[in-house]
């Protein structure tokens, strides 16, 4: 049996080449060795999100894994085929399960029959696509490839307390080539700070400086339960005809609720300045569901190292072109199939 061989100082060396890589071995069933997993992360190896993805993959695919331990630096994984119906997989800190989500959904779309999957651990992490953003950006992308999936958002689970859970329910299915080019005219700005045994009035400020940086979004303050937090997240939703995006904003003890608002404010102009039909975070999550597609086109900002180093270990399993070319302000990335 071939096994692909990795490195993970490649590019960014996260996280992300792991969950691509375990997401590309169950679909293709190409098993793989990674290396030096992490290493360019100050706590380099696995930590409980990655080993959850790493258990999750096993557990639907029934790989034979080697390294699947807190701290392992390497990692061989050879899959079996991939089983579909009722999954629960539990992260056990506030690890991110989105990410564990975006791992093993595109695999149970090449199953035999639906699945259920429930994911608990965090569900709005800094460094991570919040739930809102799967849900609201990540997911039309994906259901406009013709995958019927749906996300719920059962319980929030912010850092570091965790708790959160997610429900995903996908029906098997296989991803068809999509172009988004342009974004088209905007349907809707939506502006929701949520907080969770958090005073009220923290969002409010937030709120209010946001509208004093960007008109015409309509606020909502959302109040969680005590039990649910304590967490403070502002989530601005900026949804187009042919793309929407969620730009998020993480409370901090020590950070002003202002300079949360500006940080989000100055993320959504560049965004509407931008000539790009997708920002930095979706264009890195939506090439893997594009190769698999067998192809694919979108205008984006100016590429990030997690684009780049996923192109990178896509390419390493599947035999598919990716190019990257700048004009007009923004960039295109092309996903297909090899000419001649
Ligand atoms: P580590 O960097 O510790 O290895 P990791 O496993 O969490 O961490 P990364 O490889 O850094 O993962 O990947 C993080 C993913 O989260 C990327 O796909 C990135 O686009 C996404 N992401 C980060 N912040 C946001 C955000 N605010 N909104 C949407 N997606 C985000």
């Amino acid at each position: 049996m071939k096994i692909i061989t990795l490195d993970g100082t490649l590019g960014e060396g996260g996280g992300q080449i792991l969950r691509s890589a375990l997401t590309l071995s169950m679909v293709t069933g190409q098993a793989f060795r990674l290396e030096r997993i992490r290493a360019r992360r100050q706590k380099p190896g696995l930590r409980r999100q990655h080993l959850t993805a790493v258990e999750a993959a096993a557990a639907i695919s029934s790989a034979h894994v080697e390294g699947a331990a807190p701290g392992s630096r390497d990692l061989l994984f050879a899959p079996g085929p991939v089983r579909g119906g009722d999954h629960r997989f539990a992260i056990g800190t506030a690890g991110s399960c989105t990410l564990v989500l975006q791992t093993i959904l595109p695999a149970l779309w090449t199953a035999s029959r639906a699945s259920t999957v429930i994911v608990s651990g965090g569900t709005h992490n800094p460094g991570a696509p919040p739930a809102d953003f799967l849900i609201r950006a990540w997911l039309p992308v994906v259901r406009s490839m013709g995958i019927e999936l749906e996300v719920d958002l059962l319980r929030h689970g912010f850092f570091p307390a965790g708790g959160g859970e997610l429900r995903a329910r996908v029906v098997p299915g296989r991803p068809k080539a999509i172009e988004l080019i342009e974004r088209g005219a905007c349907r809707a700005r939506r502006l929701r700070a949520i907080v969770a045994g958090i005073p009220e009035h923290v969002a409010q400020r937030e709120l209010a400086q946001f509208a004093r940086r960007i008109e015409g979004f309509a606020g909502e303050v959302c109040v969680l339960p005590p039990e649910e937090g304590p967490g403070n997240i502002l989530l601005a939703e900026v949804e187009h005809e042919r793309a929407s995006e969620v730009f998020t904003g993480f409370g901090a003890r020590g950070l002003p609720a202002e300079k949360v608002a500006d940080r989000v404010a100055a993320g959504v102009r560049a965004y509407l300045h931008s000539p790009a039909a997708v920002a930095e975070h979706l264009a890195d999550q939506i090439v893997l569901p594009m190769a698999l597609a067998g192809g694919g086109r979108f205008t984006t900002v100016e590429p990030s190292s997690h684009l780049l180093t996923n192109l990178a270990v896509i390419r390493s399993f599947l035999e598919i072109d990716t190019c990257v070319e700048a004009g007009h302000g923004r960039w295109t990335v092309h996903v297909g199939r090899p000419q001649g």
